[in-house]
């Protein structure tokens, strides 16, 4: 069995793959699939969309594993190997860390405004979300413009790393703070160096000595100390030590020895930084090229969107003909908004293009109708006497260890002959995103007992469409669950 286990290959295959789609991918009719379907007691049609349970059964009948992908992933572009004489070294990628007020902004505005190319009238003038810099020797730097690690961390989230350095901002006249840590702490999980910059060394009462301390002991020994990571002591409002950090920045780069294909030849690839709607001009939307050159008249697939570029424009606000690696540049002829961190890819023609954004379209759509299918605790009754629910998913979260002890004791005595009700996490606190999502990946309910959702949380429930019930009396929460299962319970407004 084991053996067998191994040799297993893995499908990709989005969470409600038809038994068409499925088929394909496994190399066998669908026939065979629906066949199978049958003997599971399933009646399934060739382009019904099956479910994540059925799908994964079908597959482990027919010698197969499915790991679920999302829509983009599932029709990505084949990526082509690159020709190792194509690789070239390419300027790094920077994104500024650290906690409100230690100067972020200040310092993308000093390298912003500094930069002035010889020759030419003017800065840096557009915000496009991204820009690059040129110091002496020919050498550059992009710096992301969103300060912070939440823009950071969305990108990943949606399997987008576009940073290749962070420079972590630390204020000498304050401590290292919470925001600090969290840098710290994404920047890490995302293996991603830091390049120290200890700033507002201007101030009289700057103690550049107590940050590294503090930073040492967070984990971040800085190299005057012995430690691996470089730091420099700056004051972005004046403009002392930033030189200097733009070299710490470029020792780093060198070392990771970053390279792109810098060919003419491929097809060009980037990641979206930032895309907005302009009365005027439509879509607008900042590309970071991560391959190739991206030309005026390429078409085009991004995200769930398509087009055919019809003009770039650089940080400078000059037309330009083409944008190669590490150039970050806004981009005219969107179809329609992609989101930030979606992957741009040049395609062969317009009708390529369209054949993939439709359909990741299309299956974005049924996800959607799927998910609006959710549990929900007005109408689990129905839903219990078709047969369709035999176990109620419940997350509690509550004010105290206490409290989740008692709705535990209250929620396991409640008897119903057909449904039982499992608690699937519990905790004290607040409601989080990640209670939100368990919730939505384990058709769950959510009970807040005297606690509420944080923001994003609240948002992501909306979006999600789930049940959150909000209580402060024990009795209270099973009387609804109880009522529910018998179908007494009327909607929340
Ligand atoms: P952010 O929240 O990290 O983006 O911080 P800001 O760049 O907005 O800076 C917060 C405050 O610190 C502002 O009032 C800045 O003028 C001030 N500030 C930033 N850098 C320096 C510096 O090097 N020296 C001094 N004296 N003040 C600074």
């Amino acid at each position: 069995d084991a053996i067998k286990e191994a040799q297993r290959s893995i499908i990709r295959v989005t969470e409600f793959a038809t038994a068409h789609e499925l088929a394909d991918l496994m190399g066998v009719t669908p026939k065979e699939i629906i066949q199978h379907c049958f003997t599971m007691g399933k009646f399934v049609t060739i382009n019904q969309r099956l479910d994540k349970e059925t799908i994964e059964l079908v597959s482990l009948e027919f010698g197969f594993e499915a790991e679920f992908v999302s829509e983009v992933e599932a029709t990505e572009v084949v990526e082509l190997e690159d020709n190792e004489e194509d690789l070239v070294i390419r300027p790094p990628v920077v994104t500024i860390m650290g906690h409100v007020d230690h100067g972020k902004t200040s310092l993308l505005d000093y390298i912003r405004s500094s930069n002035v190319v010889a020759g030419e009238s003017g800065g840096i003038t557009q915000h496009i979300g991204a820009y690059e810099v040129s110091l002496d020797g020919d050498r550059k730097i992009t710096f992301l413009d969103t300060p912070g690690h939440e823009a950071f961390t969305a990108m990943r989230a949606r399997g987008a790393q576009v940073t290749d350095i962070v420079i972590l901002v630390v204020s000498a006249d304050d401590s290292v703070m919470p925001q600090t840590i969290e840098a710290i702490n994404h920047s890490k999980a995302a293996e991603v160096p830091i390049v120290v910059a200890i700033n507002k060394i201007d101030k009289p009462e700057a103690n550049p000595e107590k940050i590294k301390t503090q930073l040492s002991e967070a984990g971040v020994l800085v190299e005057d100390w012995g430690g691996e990571y470089q730091c420099q002591e700056i004051s972005a409002k004046q403009g002392t030590g930033i030189d200097e950090l733009m070299e710490k920045v470029l020792t780093e780069a060198e070392i990771r020895e970053l390279k792109a294909n810098f060919s003419r030849e491929v097809p060009a690839r980037g990641i979206i930084v930032e895309a907005e709607l302009d009365k005027g001009k439509g879509v607008v939307s900042t590309v970071l090229v991560q391959r190739g050159f991206l030309k005026v008249g390429d078409p085009f697939v991004a995200g769930h969107t398509m087009g055919r570029v019809r003009a770039l424009m650089d940080e400078r606000g000059k037309r330009i003909r083409e944008a190669g690696p590490s150039q970050p540049v806004s981009v005219l002829g969107f179809e329609d908004l992609p989101q930030s961190g979606d992957e741009f890819t040049v395609m062969l023609s317009d009708k390529e293009a369209r054949e993939i954004a439709q359909k990741r379209q299309i299956i974005r759509r049924e996800h959607e109708f799927r998910r609006s299918t959710r549990v929900k605790l007005d109408s689990i009754a129905r839903q219990i006497k078709e047969g369709l629910m035999k176990e109620l998913s419940v997350i509690i979260k509550a004010d105290t260890d206490g409290s989740i002890q008692a709705l535990a004791d209250g929620l396991m005595k409640i008897q119903n002959e057909e449904v039982k009700v499992q608690i699937i996490h519990q905790g004290v606190g607040q409601i989080t995103e990640t209670d939100v999502l368990l919730a939505a990946a384990s058709d769950a309910i959510i009970i807040g007992f005297r606690v509420r959702p944080n923001v994003n949380a609240k948002k992501l429930a909306e979006k999600e469409d789930l049940d959150v019930r909000f209580y402060s009396v024990i009795y209270h929460v099973i009387e609804d669950i109880e009522q529910a299962l018998e179908g007494m319970l009327s909607p929340e407004l």
